[in-house]
């Protein structure tokens, strides 16, 4: 995508939507203000400054500005654009932010890259929780100061190996062939949480594909600056969904599931992956939703309240709102509303490791959204969960941040129905 900012009419809707407007006030931190300041910059670059180049890379790519703004302007994505242009400053130049993405980018290529450098990754995150090795695990060259607060928000309990098994028996009669979509974070820190999407699709009467080839979507390479290795990636889950047989492609985690829906924009349309990479859009669909349209048997009703907060790349990415809330309801939860449930809690991919000072006022500002009295807050992205988490400990110590699928797959158990 070329950085067209023609289309803006400057109306200002998408201002209240903005997180990092509603934390500053400032018209530069709005899509409007960051529209206006690409439009400078193309007719002339030589104003890029410091300042400039903070006030764009500040942008969470929320995607709620797209969401509301009538002429369509496509702000986060041109954001992304701009930045994968720029993220190569040299060292020591530009925002903080460009500086944490260029010490990390190679250890993430690294650990995210296969499943070897995953089971090193998750083994780590294990570690991290021992009180010796914790301490030399946080202070590895690459981890930056910011991990340290987010680690806060980690499951007490990280898994012992991927989520690369298929489990349980297939249905008798499936109605769909399904490859369960494993990521990144979900295949190591959340691996349970795959395992029971399988069950629950399973329940469901969907058969099961977890293809090995399968990698990481790439988002954060991505929407950190580079494409490349995102196109990459991309390539390699075209072919394993090619190979699987599956007709849908389910994923439980709405960062990987925006990214996958839009994984033609990664080639040129001459480009015969272009073609390849719009079968396996069509295929994609949200764990969440894809539950909510089978026949999953009614649950007794659960005791504590719930509350969901939507993440940024499922509610203003995937347009997902309602479905999340019908299959929770369906097993049995009451669920009482936070305000705002699709502001953005600041986690964002790596920005909570990238710009730690705005993730944690947004952190902040979600934590005391979740209403009295409640047990659990439902979010369908690792990273929500784990940033929501970690400001939840902070301000009480009693409420979890559980995935939908989780939930529904205790109260399912609950029962003995899985
Ligand atoms: S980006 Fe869209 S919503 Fe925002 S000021 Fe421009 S036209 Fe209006
Ligand atoms: S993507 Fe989010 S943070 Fe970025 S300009 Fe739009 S609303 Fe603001």
């Amino acid at each position: 995508m070329e950085i067209d900012t023609g289309q803006c009419v400057h109306c200002g809707l998408c201002l209240p939507a903005c997180p990092t407007y509603v934390e500053t006030g400032l018209e530069a931190e709005s899509p409007r203000g960051r529209v206006l300041l690409l439009e400078r910059l193309e007719e002339n670059p030589e104003l890029m400054n410091d300042a400039a180049a903070m006030f764009l890379d500040d942008c969470l790519g929320c995607r709620a500005c797209e969401e509301v703004c009538p002429a369509h302007v496509p702000t986060a994505h041109m954001v992304e654009e701009w930045r994968a242009k720029e993220a190569y400053w040299p060292d020591e130049v530009g925002p903080e932010g460009f500086a944490v993405f260029r010490r990390i980018s190679g250890p993430l290529s690294f650990f995210f890259g296969s499943a070897r450098g995953l089971a090193w990754f998750q083994r780590l995150v294990r570690w991290s929780h021992w009180p010796v090795i914790g301490q030399w695990v946080s202070h590895l060259r690459f981890v930056p100061e910011s991990a340290r607060t987010l680690s806060e928000g980690l499951p007490h309990r990280v898994p012992k190996s991927l989520s690369r098994i298929r489990r349980g028996n297939p249905p008798a009669a499936p109605t769909d062939k399904a490859m369960l979509f494993v990521g990144c974070i979900m295949d190591t820190i959340y691996a349970e949480t795959n395992h029971h999407t399988q069950d629950l699709l399973q329940l469901g009467e969907v058969e099961v594909v977890v293809p090995q080839r399968q990698r990481c979507c790439g988002a954060l390479h991505k929407h950190g600056g580079a494409p490349e290795v995102a196109r990459r990636w991309a390539q390699e889950n075209i072919m394993a969904f090619e190979e699987s047989g599956a007709s849908t492609v389910v994923v439980n985690a709405a960062g990987c599931g925006a990214m996958m829906k839009e994984y033609s924009n990664l080639f040129e349309k001459e480009d015969p992956w272009y073609a390849r990479a719009c079968r396996l859009e069509e295929a994609v669909v949200d764990a969440t939703a894809y539950l909510a349209s089978l026949p999953l048997p009614d649950g007794a009703p659960q005791g504590a309240e719930i509350t969901v907060h939507d993440p940024c790349h499922l509610a203003h990415g995937q347009g997902i709102r309602q479905e999340p809330r019908q299959l929770l309801k369906r097993a049995g939860y009451h669920i009482q509303e936070m305000p705002d449930s699709d502001l953005c809690c600041g986690s964002a991919g790596i920005y909570n490791l990238t710009h730690p000072a705005m993730a944690q006022s947004l952190q902040k500002r979600k934590v005391e959204s979740v209403p009295e009295g409640i047990g659990q807050v439902a979010a369908a992205n690792p990273g929500c969960l784990m940033h929501i988490q970690a400001g939840l400990r902070k301000q009480s110590g009693t409420v979890e941040a559980v995935h939908p699928v989780d939930l529904v797959w205790e109260a399912y158990h609950r029962q003995g129905v899985v």
